[in-house]
């Protein structure tokens, strides 16, 4: 096989206008890389940058859940990284400049120099080498890239689980302290809550009821049965704290997490399935103000309530490693995965027009 000389790419350059372009390879030097891109795990993201949710105004390529073999590394870089050319990698979202003060604390997610704007899959093709995200057949590896290597025995599909397993260890268990014999609640059925779910057992909990909302959820409520929930709840069916209450013959979960997107209302079902002195985690984005709720239950219940956006490298790594122990079921969700000329319809489906969406989206660009 020759090397190749250009990547293909998808742009999108306005909302629903995702464009194939050709990009000439950059020049690799001691300090940077180039990644032969094999999966692009999407989420709920992907679909709000393509329908302008979420687009920054400028063209960009996509894809920020990505898997691939590392085509050329510079010796500096590949020092820096612990990898050589050949290696399997995932590429973290943010990039470390590894000297300002949130980076020496590790926290990586707030460098001075990098944050939202530099995030893969979000920064422009005007910032060359214009190869920033997942959606193309090669991806740049700035200098300040962080990369997790891939255990040997993950193939990249799933291997692309590191993003929203990593969300499920973070917010499931690192934030809320999630210890042995605790009762979880998780709402929200998509791949965050299952990973949650899968999260949150693997840490010991007792019991793991999962929430969803309406007939489109119901596969997904299934599935969460084989990553450990002891109890389903479709919530336009039954009322989650009684099935909960019900189920465990307690007040409430000493742990409940919120990943479901656009659901106003529940934020005040996870105050009223917490128990007094239990956390709540809220990571789902509503996208309008939250109905009224009785704010003095926070008071009475002495609840904890943490907002949770981003993922750590040590959360990513654990979701690694979790997933290659083949635990729980991650290898037969319900999964789509397309060649670049697929992206369009794909992301349409898991945006909620037309059929029911995979629980996991993947792009596969590479050509050969
Ligand atoms: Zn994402
Ligand atoms: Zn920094």
């Amino acid at each position: 096989m020759t090397a190749a000389t250009h990547a293909q790419a998808l742009v999108l350059e306005t909302p629903r206008h995702l464009v194939e372009h050709t990009f000439e390879l950059p020049e690799i030097g001691a300090d940077d890389g180039l990644l032969r891109v094999e999966a692009c795990g999407l989420c709920g993201t992907d679909h709000e940058q393509y329908t302008g949710q979420l687009h920054p105004g400028r063209p960009f390529i996509p894809g920020h859940e990505t898997v691939g073999i590392l085509e050329e590394v510079g010796p500096a870089a590949a020092e820096r990284w612990g990898v050589q050319p050949g290696d399997r990698v995932a590429v973290q979202v943010f990039q470390s400049c590894r000297t300002c003060g949130a980076c020496q604390r590790g926290d990586t997610r707030h460098c001075r120099q990098h944050g939202m704007a530099t995030m893969y899959g979000f920064q422009g093709t005007e910032v060359s080498p214009g190869l920033w995200g997942g959606y193309a057949t090669h991806h740049y590896l700035g200098p300040d890239s962080m990369l997790l290597p891939v255990p040997p025995e993950l193939d990249p599909v799933l291997a692309t689980v590191f993003n929203p397993l990593g969300a499920g260890i973070q917010w499931g268990v690192t934030v809320p302290g999630t210890k042995p014999g605790d009762r979880v609640a998780v709402l929200g059925p998509g791949i965050r809550g299952l990973s949650v779910c899968a999260a949150a057992k693997d840490a010991g909990a007792e019991f793991v009821m999962v929430t969803g909302a309406g007939e489109r959820d119901h596969p997904r409520l299934e599935a969460a049965e084989g990553f450990g929930a002891d109890l389903v709840v479709d919530v336009t069916e039954e009322d989650p704290v009684a099935a909960f209450r019900r189920a465990t013959g307690s007040g409430g979960a000493h742990v409940v997490v919120d990943v479901t997107a656009n659901a106003p209302s529940a934020f005040a079902q996870g105050v009223a399935l917490t128990r007094g002195g239990g956390t709540f985690v809220v990571a789902g984005i509503r996208g309008e103000p939250v109905p009224a709720f009785q704010a003095d239950h926070l008071v009475y219940k002495e609840l904890r309530i943490i907002g949770a956006l981003g993922v750590d490298t040590d959360a990513y790594r654990a979701a690694l490693a979790l997933l290659a122990t083949g635990r729980y079921p991650f290898a037969e969700l319900s999964r789509q995965a397309v060649p670049l000329d697929g992206v369009d319809e794909l992301l349409q489906t898991m945006a909620g027009e037309g059929d029911t969406p995979p629980v996991h989206g993947v792009v596969r660009p590479s050509t050969d």
